[in-house]
């Protein structure tokens, strides 16, 4: 199997679409026909894509909103059909393909349940949320059981991007959308999105009581990792009154792991080492929104030692998602 300079290689923000939430949704997911295609495909298409540019390992995950699509009743329910789904493929080829659970989020009891239920049953490694459930973040109160049960199964919970608040949208990016629709996604939209939604999740407060809450958050910690010094200088003053008195940075850098999809870029992937420690940064692409091979043809060339990209590329892959 081809990899980088011998190193395994495990990317671990890699889409697929399920047809019973493509069904739920109309087609309206995914993006181009040319995309939705990549999505559909959990075989021949993916597998030589991987192995053209090295790609040993994806962990699987749904695109947005994933099993979030479903509500009512039937929630929890349509959601175990997903992961079932998605179990029977990692089951078919195991040295290719590990999974983050879909959780039905509209239903946070079921949904905790759900993730028990894959990380037990399935093996999967952790969880995928993407962006607002009905115009909320996921630091609200009546997500924290998804939390408390990541915890207490020692899995951590990825914090993907979704589009905006429809009213941010209009607000905000309305005037652009239409020339550059990627403002309020890929280019920009998502990154303010998720960013927002990791700062919120630290002063919540949730870290004080889910000491071993581990969040992931893609594309290089969606600028978090540039903007900390400033945030810390603002923030840290009003988080003395924590059980643990701990500053912004602090709880940032304990809990949070980041990983490199679809920002492939040497200034900010060093700003993150500096920032965070070579030991929070994970290897990923984005597939299919990014191309494999421009992810892994980076990293044969990036500035750093031989044992720090080998951590990045399947080390703290494994240490974290215990692969
Ligand atoms: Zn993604």
């Amino acid at each position: 199997m081809s990899s980088i300079s011998g190193s395994q290689v495990i990317a671990i923000e890699e889409h697929y679409l399920d047809a019973e939430v493509d069904e739920k949704l109309n087609g309206r997911v995914g993006g181009s026909a040319e995309t939705r295609a990549r999505l559909a495909d959990l075989g021949e298409l993916r597998l030589k894509e991987m192995d053209a540019a090295g790609i040993d390992i994806q962990v699987l995950s749904h695109c947005p909103p994933g099993a979030q699509a479903f509500d009512g009743d039937t929630a929890a329910a349509q959601a175990q059909g997903v992961n079932d789904r998605l179990y029977e493929v990692v089951r078919s080829k195991p040295d290719r393909f590990a999974a983050f659970a879909s959780l039905p989020t509209r239903d946070p009891k079921g949904a905790a349940d759900e993730l028990e239920r894959c990380v037990d049953k399935l093996g999967f490694k952790g969880a995928m949320l993407h962006g607002l459930t009905d115009g909320l973040f996921v630091d609200d109160k009546r997500f924290w059981p998804i939390f408390e049960r990541a915890e207490a199964l020692d899995v951590p919970i990825y914090v993907h991007p979704n589009r905006p608040h429809p009213a941010v949208i209009e607000a905000y990016y309305g005037d652009y959308a239409e020339k550059f629709p990627t403002i309020l996604s890929s280019a920009w939209g998502f990154t303010v999105e998720t960013a927002t939604a990791g700062l919120r999740l630290v002063l919540s407060g949730i870290f004080d009581k889910h000491k071993n809450l581990k969040i992931i958050l893609g594309h290089l910690g969606e600028s978090l990792p540039f903007s900390l010094w400033r945030i810390n200088h603002s923030l840290s003053k009003y988080m003395e009154g924590g059980d643990r008195a701990m500053s912004f940075r602090d709880i940032f850098c304990e809990h949070f792991y980041i990983t490199t999809s679809g920002n492939f870029s040497n200034p900010a992937l060093l700003c993150c080492v500096m920032e965070m420690g070579v030991d929070r940064i994970l290897f990923s692409i984005d597939w299919p929104y990014v191309e494999n091979a421009p992810g892994t043809e980076w990293m044969e060339g990036v500035p750093l030692g031989a044992e720090d990209r080998e951590k990045i590329l399947n080390g703290n892959a494994k240490r974290l998602l215990r692969m």
